[in-house]
């Protein structure tokens, strides 16, 4: 997380006492344990060395001079970036404040809550630890698609072990205040008027009523799986051993590409893996029959009996992990070929999420 230390706390620090000063010393070493990227005007930095220069730690000005360094980058950065912190004072105000000006979200609090929030580096949750590590690969795309330094990220990875444990973790995580948090979730939502799970429910009303450096997310699609660019599931399953199962997939995908171009609202709600088939449409009924009207039959379906076919077929129960596998194969320039930021748009949402979040200080200093 980018946290900004505005002129008015540099204010205070120079005539602080020595357990302000202490508070002080602390947040500058996040700096360089790389656990967030500090950052100070230059002048409020030089009005610091200048007017206590016996109360920072040995370690301290190295700090400094490099978060001087880093300033006029740093600022640029910040008018870039989504989500960051401010401090403006040493105690005060008392409570978090989370604003939001023009897109960005900033969460305002004062130096001693800052030491509570920001320990550690932030925390990026999912499901399953699988989706974290996607999620991460998406802030890595994000980066590299923008032209920022994919380096700068970096996150602990955490999971809820399924959409319903999500609220609970997230109430958890709240009360240790250790590290900025953000929750991301699959919507489960059929239509997109539809409310979601429960679960999402949940967590935005615990999001609303906290004052806290959570943040909680859920896809507008259906899951991960449809916000996946269909060039990552292609790359994946072309990781596989050649078969006629894999000739099937690799077909599959062709078609999911189509309804992708042709039906782009409602591939967001399809079941990528096990596909979406009449007879599961027509017992939801209602808004999900009426939603999916337009959507041709496109294969077979071997369900049960009485099913006219899939609108969207199945590519594969286990695409997840095999997207995680294939994504940490690394190859960066391989898998940035199978990302199209026109069309992977949600993809490229939430990797610029998790990259604001996980935006740390790069290098060692000390
Ligand atoms: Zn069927």
């Amino acid at each position: 997380m980018l946290v900004f230390l505005e002129n008015s706390l540099a204010s205070e620090i120079c005539v602080a006492d020595n357990d302000a000063l202490s508070l002080f010393n602390q947040i500058i070493q996040l700096h360089a344990a790389r656990s967030h990227f500090i950052l100070m005007a230059r002048s409020a930095i030089n009005d610091v060395l200048e007017s206590v220069p016996e109360k920072l730690w040995t370690t301290t000005p190295v700090i400094l001079d490099q978060i001087k360094t880093q300033a006029s980058d740093g600022f640029s950065i910040k008018s870039q970036l989504k989500y960051f912190v401010e401090i403006s004072h040493i105690d005060k105000p008392e409570k978090i404040k989370r604003v939001t000006v023009s897109g960005k979200h900033v969460w305002k609090m004062s130096l001693s809550a800052a030491l509570d929030w920001l320990s550690y580096p932030s925390n990026l949750i999912g499901e399953h630890m699988r989706d974290a590590n996607i999620y991460a690969e998406a802030a890595r795309h994000y980066a590299i698609l923008k032209g920022f330094d994919q380096n700068s990220l970096r996150v602990s990875k955490d999971m809820t072990g399924g959409c319903g444990n999500g609220p609970g973790v997230a109430q958890e995580k709240i009360r240790e205040k250790s590290r900025p948090i953000l929750l991301i979730l699959d919507s489960d939502k059929l239509t997109p008027g539809h409310q979601g799970s429960d679960a999402v429910k949940e967590c935005n009303k615990i999001q609303s009523q906290n004052d806290a450096v959570f943040l909680f997310k859920s896809t507008d699609a259906r899951e991960l799986e449809n916000i996946l660019p269909l060039g990552l599931i292609e790359g994946a399953v072309l990781e596989r051993p050649i078969s006629p199962d894999r000739d099937k997939w690799l077909e599959n995908i062709k078609i999911l590409r189509n309804i992708l171009s042709a039906h782009p609202v409602e591939y967001s709600y399809v079941d990528i893996k096990n596909g979406t088939c009449k007879k599961w449409i027509q017992s939801k009924g209602g808004a999900v029959l009426k939603f999916f009207v337009k959507m041709p039959v496109v294969s077979e379906c071997n369900c049960s009996g009485g099913c006219d076919g899939y609108v969207s077929p199945p590519v594969v129960e286990d695409i997840l992990d095999w997207v995680k596998d294939f994504l940490s194969l690394k190859r960066a320039d391989l898998t940035l070929k199978m990302v199209d930021s026109n069309i992977d748009q949600e993809w490229m949402e939430v990797g610029e999420v998790v990259y604001s979040f996980g935006y740390a200080n790069k290098q060692r200093v000390i």
